[in-house]
């Protein structure tokens, strides 16, 4: 059986919080690429663990502890929309999950939690533990219930049955129905220190990690995630010069989700340099070039964040990938062509908006 996945540094002090408090439904909340879902999974292996009782964290080595880590622990169900069950490493295919029995049918794997999984999990919480000490549902995130789902564990939350404890993450609390929301306590997941999520992200291999950090706005987890995906430090700091220059073909290979992040992240450091503000995703020294003759107006900056507010929403849309890139970096450009750009271009330095 495989040994307990090594818990992130960061998440030590939250998990010992979490286990001693006594309250049966937790609601652990904060940024998304911080690590609800590992806290979760651990405080559930800390509920479970048969050796450290009350300890700061779980053992690691008893059978529920490696049960927990074989994702095969009977007292524990795990409440995840299908789209995350691969990305997560649990599975691709598990209860209720049409797809699998439909065999050839290629849908897109669903977003929520579905109404029949939560009344399963909450008929699963009322039978007695197979081994004695707990059993815990853990709902990640708990904003992919939608209204009927949450009314549907309304009840548990409140008297959840024996020794049932449940677990929700979410990133905003605001974003949950009030009486999910009241039924629970919180534990709050704050960005970890810069100097230890750098250190975790070098070990793991990421090349400069500060630059993959700040453009994941401090979330270590995402700034893995991007550098898994093929989107390295370098990359990220050619995105600013690409725009300007409305050099599409450079982006052309960042998958949309990204590139549309990328682009909003952009547009807000612009915003930030534009009120005399220090940027936040990019460097000073990388955005340096693209406001050497002027920094774009406010009310070009504000529409292009309100047209790339738009792409996010149409983002899963069947248009052809390459195409919508091209535009959004073409409209991205157009920062610079207005013709005050062009004039204060063509008097100063053609430093910038040389063609290449
Ligand atoms: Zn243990």
């Amino acid at each position: 059986m495989s040994e307990a996945p090594a818990l992130l540094p960061w998440l030590a002090a939250p998990l010992a919080q979490g286990l001693g408090l006594r309250a049966h439904a937790l609601l652990l909340h904060g940024p998304a690429g911080v690590g609800q879902f590992e806290l979760g999974l651990a405080l559930a292996t800390g509920w479970l663990c048969e050796i450290h009782d009350k300890a700061a964290r779980p053992c690691g080595h008893c059978a529920s502890c490696r049960l927990m880590a074989a994702h095969m622990h009977p007292d524990f169900h795990l409440l995840l929309p299908d789209a995350l069950r691969e990305p997560l490493g649990w599975g691709t295919v598990e209860e209720g999950d049409d797809d699998a029995k439909g065999g050839k049918s290629k849908a897109k794997p669903s977003k929520e939690i579905r109404v029949e999984t939560v009344r399963a999990a909450i008929e699963w919480g009322q039978r007695t533990t197979s081994r004695g000490r707990a059993k815990v549902i853990l709902i990640h995130p708990a904003h992919a219930m939608n209204a009927v789902s949450a009314n549907a564990l309304l009840k548990t939350l409140e008297e959840p049955a024996g020794r049932l404890r449940l677990i929700l993450t979410a990133n905003d609390p605001e974003a949950l129905l009030p009486t999910v929301r009241s039924r629970c306590q919180r534990l709050r997941l704050d960005l970890p220190p810069r100097a230890q999520a750098i250190a975790w992200l070098a070990a793991q291999g990421v090349a400069r990690p500060e630059v993959l950090l700040a453009a994941a706005g401090g979330q270590p987890l995402e700034a893995q995630a991007m550098a898994a995906g093929g989107i390295g430090s370098d990359d990220w700091e050619r995105v600013p010069i690409a725009v300007q220059r409305g050099h599409s073909a450079a982006l052309a290979d960042w998958p949309l989700v990204r590139l549309i992040d990328a682009l909003q992240k952009l547009c807000h450091d612009l915003m930030c340099l534009r009120a005399e503000a220090a940027p936040r995703y990019f460097s000073a020294a990388v955005l340096a070039p693209l406001v050497r003759q002027d920094t774009p107006s406010w009310s070009a900056l504000a529409q292009w964040a309100r047209e790339l507010t738009q792409a996010v929403r149409h983002d899963e849309h069947p248009w052809h990938a390459g195409l919508r890139s091209e535009a959004l970096v073409v409209q991205g450009a157009r920062l610079w062509h207005t013709p005050r750009m062009q004039a204060l271009a063509a008097r100063g330095p053609l430093d910038t908006l040389d063609a290449r």
